[in-house]
């Protein structure tokens, strides 16, 4: 039996297929690394997504005058947009003598 050369898909991968397609890019040679793990130790997904030619252009635009690659660029204006959607920033607070309380999520500052 054959050893699993891609561990790391048991929870993202039910049907192997993930753990299959890199193993079919590796023996052909093309190189693939399957999981890679960030610096916290948080396991890294490639997320591919789809949009126009045009989209890409723009974003690889924004990415060059940032001086970033693309996928950073990516990277953050997306994870900026999740924190604003799933993170309180606090904006809205009511001062009391006693305590300061955000309106947006009730934390006492
Ligand atoms: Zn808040």
């Amino acid at each position: 039996m054959a050893t699993n050369r891609h561990e790391g898909y048991a929870d993202g991968d039910p049907d192997g297929i993930a753990a299959e397609v890199a193993r079919a890019l590796d023996d052909a040679g093309l190189g693939v690394t399957p999981t890679a793990v960030s610096p916290d130790g948080d396991p890294v997904v490639q997320v591919i997504v789809r949009v126009p030619e045009t989209t890409r252009e723009r974003w690889k635009k924004a990415a060059a005058a940032k001086g970033v690659s693309m996928a950073e660029f990516v990277r953050d204006a997306t994870d900026e947009r999740a924190g604003d959607l799933l993170d309180c920033r606090h904006q809205s607070v009511r001062k009391y003598p006693w305590a300061t309380i955000c309106n947006g999520c009730g934390t006492r500052l």
